[in-house]
């Protein structure tokens, strides 16, 4: 009898929805040429949308395994690029939308997919940073080629205590900016505190009062994770010439402004885009990753869970309440 492992399985048939932890085989894998024995799994904000109920509309085929990242020990590869006990990540190229993803003990993917696993970080700590901390990265990377330094001024961080955000405010303060985050939960302050964030405000007051086309100046940059109205917010009160880079949809998918902020103070607005990232920059990302984000600060913001956890765990993100990342241990 073949050997059995176990991933979370997605099955959606008329209106029911199932989420449920199964026993697979190899034989059940979608093809690829390098099958990885996965450690480690995150969660995200996207997997919160996917495994509760397929919100989107995301994944079109099911069965479907979930989990848009993982990391672990590759255990056959038919490509030269990879081979047996290489330890690898995955981030990205709709794994875990389209094709079967990381929320399983083994994964089989096309090799062009995989970075090795970056020098400095564990299987864990890669999986701490996973997708939301790779694209805080990937924020902070596009702010400074777009002039931000911390002689700026202050950076603005929305959804201060979420992934994207906790990462975010680590690089960003350890890189020696001035750390402004916001949150709705204002308990969270000595938290994003100890990230490195030298003032928090509230997210209702870049929400719920109407945002005048252009209002006082004073963000030299911004890492918006939240979208909506909080953005609409930001970009009438950016410093001429600052950037904002919009990765996020936690607060809505609309965006409501004015040409003003870009006419009359030369605001950028930068879309950030983790998911089809080019391998080249993709290397390099993790490469700053690995010696610019403080791991003392990566490890304080991880709480680590395991695969039976998923669907709870899946709920309490798509309400905002999880804090920092969720490694997920695959074997526990
Ligand atoms: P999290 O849920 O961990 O963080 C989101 C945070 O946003 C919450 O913790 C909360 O922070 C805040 N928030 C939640 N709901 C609202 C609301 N209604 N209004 C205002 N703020 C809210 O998710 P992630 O950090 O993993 O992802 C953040 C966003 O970035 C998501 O929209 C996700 O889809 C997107 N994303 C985009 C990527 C890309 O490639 N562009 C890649 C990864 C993520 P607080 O309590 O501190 O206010």
């Amino acid at each position: 009898m073949s050997e059995t492992f176990t991933a979370l399985v997605l099955d959606q048939s008329d209106d029911n929805f199932s989420a449920e932890l199964c026993a697979l085989t190899d034989a059940d894998l979608p093809e690829g040429d390098v099958t990885v024995a996965v450690e480690y799994s995150t969660l995200n904000y996207k997997d919160g949308m996917i495994v509760k109920g397929n919100i989107g509309r995301l994944v079109r085929n099911f069965p479907h395994v979930p989990g848009i990242d993982f990391a672990g020990t590759v255990e056959h590869s038919d490509s030269d690029a990879f081979k047996p006990g290489d330890k690898v990540v995955l981030t990205g190229w709709r794994v875990g939308e389209m094709y079967w993803g990381g929320l399983s003990q083994k994964a089989r993917v096309k090799a062009d997919w995989l970075v090795p696993l970056p020098d400095g970080l564990s299987p864990s700590q890669a999986m701490a940073v996973g997708t939301a901390g790779f694209t805080s990265m990937l924020c902070v990377d596009a702010l400074e080629a777009h002039g931000l330094t911390p002689d700026s001024g202050e950076v603005l961080v929305t959804g201060g205590a979420g992934g994207v955000g906790s990462v975010a405010i680590a690089i960003h303060a350890n890189l020696g900016y001035t750390v402004v985050a916001s949150t709705g939960r204002r308990s969270e302050g000595e938290y994003l505190r100890s990230l490195g964030a030298s003032e928090i405000i509230d997210r209702a007051d870049l929400a719920e009062a109407e945002a005048r086309p252009l209002e006082r100046e004073r963000w030299a940059g911004c890492v918006d994770t939240v979208g909506g109205k909080t953005l609409s917010t930001v970009l009438a009160q950016m410093k001429y010439g600052g950037s904002v880079a919009a990765c996020g949809l936690a607060g809505g998918n609309t965006l409501e402004t004015t040409v003003l902020p870009f006419l009359l103070r030369g605001v950028n607005i930068l879309g950030i885009d983790s998911v089809m990232q080019p391998a080249e920059n993709r290397a390099r990302i993790w490469r700053r990753i690995a010696t610019e984000l403080p791991l003392d600060k990566l490890d304080a913001m991880t709480t680590v869970a395991p695969l039976a956890d998923v669907t709870e765990l899946a709920g309490t993100i798509l309400k905002g309440q999880v804090r920092g990342r969720t490694v997920i241990d695959v074997n526990a």
